[in-house]
């Protein structure tokens, strides 16, 4: 039997994690032998740096990485993609001949699984909600993906326009990027993709954006998942439009890390089937 390789996701709190489940359904899929565990990088001031150097010492090849230390996985590396460099943070850190390399997979996730619900990027006018780390992660992504034009709408309009500022250096010139307060978005008019990347849907609440945003050709897009239909998604269903959660997400960056760690791709949507029958088992609501 070879020594699996070793891999971990780092975050706090991290017991509630799907992405060791994830990873153990991408294992059995390809062969792969490896491990993958949950490590709590926990609240004293250097605790993901220790643990994250303690994994490493330990023979770990790669890491995921999540709230709250995705902006510190990526001051710890040697090397940056150009997504991760573009979000300012890292989800997944691999160690190459000693050198800490880091990404960012949950835009690439979000495009994915976006496709995967029939949301056509090529062209598209986006209505992007939020300027956190998810909207900020999001944003390159999005352009790569071919987005003819985004809108960028937040509770802080300022923030909003200070991550399109921000972002504009790494896009290209043709598309067109703007930035706007949740209350000037009715003159924007209706969207083929909206995506939700506040965290409001975790507090029971919706951002304010109108029904004008919804067509009824439109995809609505929550990140959050585990929430079943969300008030986001209630307003965005009510006005006509095409719903998915962002387990598809979760699912898709896990794959996207697992590729980049092992070389192989593994099935995400036979995963993410999977995951969505293991969270109902558990009562957790799923769209
Ligand atoms: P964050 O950095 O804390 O940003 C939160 C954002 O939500 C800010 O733009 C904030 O606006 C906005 N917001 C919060 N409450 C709001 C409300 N009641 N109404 C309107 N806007 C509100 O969080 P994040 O890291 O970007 O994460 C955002 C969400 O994405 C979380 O729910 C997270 O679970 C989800 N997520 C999912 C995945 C996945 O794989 N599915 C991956 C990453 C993140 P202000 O600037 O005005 O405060």
């Amino acid at each position: 039997m070879p020594t699996p390789a070793r891999y971990a996701v780092i975050g706090h709190p991290i017991a509630h994690s799907l992405s060791p489940f994830i990873h153990a359904l991408f294992a059995a899929q390809t062969g792969e032998c490896i491990t993958y565990e949950a490590l709590d990088g926990g609240a004293a001031v250097d605790g993901f740096e220790r643990v994250l150097a303690g994994f490493w010492a330990a023979g770990g090849c790669g890491a995921n990485v999540t709230l709250p230390f995705k902006l510190r996985a990526l001051q710890c590396a040697d090397e940056a993609s150009a997504e991760a460099r573009a979000a300012g943070a890292a989800n997944a850190l691999r160690l190459v001949d000693g050198r800490v390399e880091a990404h960012n997979f949950d835009g690439l996730g979000l495009v994915r699984d976006l496709a995967a619900h029939g949301g056509a990027l090529a062209g598209a006018r986006v209505l992007l909600l939020g300027a956190g780390g998810a909207a900020r992660g999001a944003l390159l992504p999005l352009v790569q993906a071919g987005a003819a034009r985004i809108v960028v709408a937040n509770r802080t309009a300022l923030r909003a326009q200070q991550l399109v500022q921000e972002l504009a250096a790494h896009l290209p010139a043709s598309v067109q990027l703007a930035a706007c307060a949740l209350d000037e978005l009715p003159a924007a008019g209706a969207f083929e993709v909206v995506v939700n990347a506040t965290s409001a849907s975790l507090g029971g609440a919706a951002p304010a954006v109108p029904a004008a945003a919804f067509a009824p050709q439109t995809l609505a897009y929550d990140m959050v998942y585990g929430k079943g239909l969300t008030p986001f998604l209630a307003l965005a269903r009510a006005a006509g439009a095409r719903c998915a959660d962002g387990l598809g997400m979760l699912v898709e960056q896990a794959a996207a890390s697992f590729a980049w760690w092992r070389g192989v791709q593994p099935d995400a949507a036979a995963a993410r089937a999977q995951v969505q029958r293991h969270l109902k088992q558990q009562g957790i609501e799923c769209l």
